[in-house]
């Protein structure tokens, strides 16, 4: 955890520091919240949410009048992390019934790094002594099946799966019933995520979603998300939402990206929180997000 705190810090302080730089200058005038207006949406933090912490930040200092380094920090860190709703549940559930497997479906566009994450989260869930099966069903990019029972045979879990090409229902099915003959205590469905086929992507999601639910409750629907894509991952958000009901977001690539701001407005915009955060494309570089450690981070 320290070594990926050490990864988010370096891709993600020029924001904080920015901030802090800015906010430091001796006079507050127009011309400097407006840069740090665009400070805020250069990092992807959203428009709303921009306004809202400019506004909160200029009548603070105000308040504050002459400003020490350390005050400044703490109170760009308390505004950011208010931002960060940190009153959000962000444990990924698993056990509502202690009949069935938890069961946890990962939606998202291919190329966000689902398969990835799926990966990852089994790994976790192994590591903490539980049961896990995974169902390969994103049977739309050829190779995702392959991948996904890689990740299986790497990391300690059977995989389900089904012809290429195959109906995603079935194999999700077929993973719920098999890990319910197992005793499973987990099983994790992979989907496919086309965008450009948007009533394809609901009946698809909406089917898997019904038959799974028709055999066990259905803990978590994660949907993940790729940092590196901007607002583009807001318009994808939108999208999954009105398809499925999403109860957490798995932000992936935030190694790769200066942009932390997303977890900002994706938040904002979906109304549940960021649960899980990709770190790299390694096995253990799946973190749970925190909000505090993520604010230290962005500040320095
Ligand atoms: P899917 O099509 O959504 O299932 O995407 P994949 O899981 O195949 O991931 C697409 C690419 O993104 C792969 O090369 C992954 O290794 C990479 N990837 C996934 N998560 C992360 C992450 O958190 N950080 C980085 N740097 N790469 C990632």
């Amino acid at each position: 955890l320290v070594r990926l705190r050490a990864r988010l810090s370096r891709s993600q302080n020029a924001l904080g520091k920015g901030l802090l730089t800015l906010l430091s200058r001796e006079h507050l005038d127009e011309d400097t919240w407006e840069e740090i207006e665009d400070t805020l949406l250069t990092a992807d933090v959203g428009v709303q949410p921009t306004q809202e912490l400019v506004e909160r930040l200029r009548e603070r200092v105000k308040v504050l009048g002459t400003r020490t380094p350390d005050e400044l920090r703490t109170l760009l860190r308390e505004e950011l992390l208010q931002l960060l709703v940190p009153e959000f549940d962000r444990t990924v559930k698993t056990d509502s019934n202690l009949d069935t497997p938890g069961i946890v479906m990962v939606v998202g566009v291919n190329g966000t790094g689902k398969t990835t994450t799926t990966g990852k989260l089994a790994r976790v869930l192994v590591a903490d002594g539980k049961n896990v099966v995974l169902g390969a069903a994103d049977t739309f990019r050829a190779a995702a099946a392959d991948q996904l029972q890689t990740w299986g045979e790497r990391v300690g879990a059977r995989t389900v799966r089904g012809p290429e090409g195959g109906d995603p229902a079935s194999i999700a099915f077929d993973a719920v019933k098999e890990g319910i003959e197992e005793g499973a205590d987990v099983v994790l469905i992979d989907t496919a995520g086309r965008l450009h086929t948007k009533t394809g992507l609901m009946d698809e999601l909406g089917k898997v979603k019904r038959v799974v639910e028709k055999h066990a409750p259905l803990d978590e629907v994660l949907l993940v998300l790729d940092a590196t894509t901007g607002q583009n991952g807001l318009v994808q958000a939108r999208v999954f939402a009105e398809v499925v009901d999403i109860t957490g977001i798995v932000l992936t690539k935030l190694d790769g990206t200066a942009k932390g701001g997303i977890v900002i407005a994706v938040q904002r915009e979906l109304g549940v929180p960021v649960k899980l955060v990709g770190l790299g494309e390694g096995a253990d570089d799946l973190a749970p997000f925190e909000p505090e450690a993520f604010v230290d981070a962005l500040i320095g």
